[in-house]
């Protein structure tokens, strides 16, 4: 079964009693394993679509399956409980807990997902390693600049090693130098097996993806499956 799939999925925001489609009708299939970028313009219906893939934004209609069930019908409570279990998000507000400090706010995932605390520390280590952080551990992230924050919400969101990870813009406030730790973390998550859905204008993002949809008006105008390899004539 793909990890995820939608089926004509639209979401309709009410703006003071105004419709304002943002996404309309996206049917999308997406393996195991794989590593999507979504592109297109800004207004697009990006950020709508793995919002509504996270179970943070309700559907308009259409449908919403993960790994052969259906989720779009999903409870609240029911919903935290498959990010927990299963998902990794980077969104654009970090939501990171002012006053634990970033190594507890990066743990915290791998313990509600059952880890033990030794666990939970080892990957939290591994994590901030990876991306530039680890003298940053004992500090609150409210002191911290917007690239750090945005690190350390990637390293929260692989935390419990989720089988999905979903992410807005990453590397949106990064430095070049930045970046180039989070491509490798993402390098080393898709090479684990990992699922990654991910919206970026970063053509350096773009080219780790092993696919590139593009959307206009909230709808699918251009899917990049990278093809085979051309065989010589
Ligand atoms: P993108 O991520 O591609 O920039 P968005 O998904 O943020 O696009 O937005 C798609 C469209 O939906 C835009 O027209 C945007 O203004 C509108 N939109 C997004 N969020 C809301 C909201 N909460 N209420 C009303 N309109 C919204
Ligand atoms: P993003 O690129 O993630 O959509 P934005 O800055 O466009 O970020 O939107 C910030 C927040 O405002 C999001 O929660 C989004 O859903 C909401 N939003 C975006 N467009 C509109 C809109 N036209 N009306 C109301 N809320 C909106």
């Amino acid at each position: 079964d793909p990890v995820v799939r939608t089926v004509n999925l639209v979401k309709i925001y009410q703006n003071g009693g105004v419709p304002v489609p943002a996404v309309r009708g996206i049917d999308l299939s997406v393996e195991p394993g794989s590593f999507t970028a979504i592109t297109g313009p800004s207004g697009s219906g990006k950020s709508t679509l793995v919002h509504m893939l996270g179970g943070l934004d309700p559907r308009t209609s259409g449908e919403i399956w993960m790994s052969g069930k259906r989720v779009d019908t999903l409870s609240e409570s029911a919903w935290a409980l498959l990010r927990r279990e299963r998902i990794g998000l980077v969104f654009q507000f970090f939501n990171l807990i002012g006053n634990m400090t970033v190594a507890d706010n990066v743990e915290l995932p791998a313990l509600l997902a059952g880890a033990t605390p030794r666990e939970a520390r080892e990957r939290r280590e591994y994590l901030l390693g990876e991306l530039g952080l680890a003298d940053r551990a004992d500090d609150s992230p409210t002191r911290l600049a917007g690239g750090e924050q945005q690190r350390v919400a990637l390293a929260r969101a692989l935390a419990n090693r989720p089988s999905l990870l979903l992410a807005d813009e990453p590397t949106g406030n990064l430095d070049s130098r930045n970046t180039r730790d989070v491509l490798r973390l993402l390098s080393q998550v898709h090479k684990d097996g990992q699922t990654i859905i991910m919206v970026t204008h970063d053509a350096r993002v773009a080219s780790l993806a092993d696919r590139l949809v593009t959307l206009l008006d909230g709808q699918i105008v251009d899917d990049g499956s990278i093809p085979a390899p051309r065989r010589r004539p």
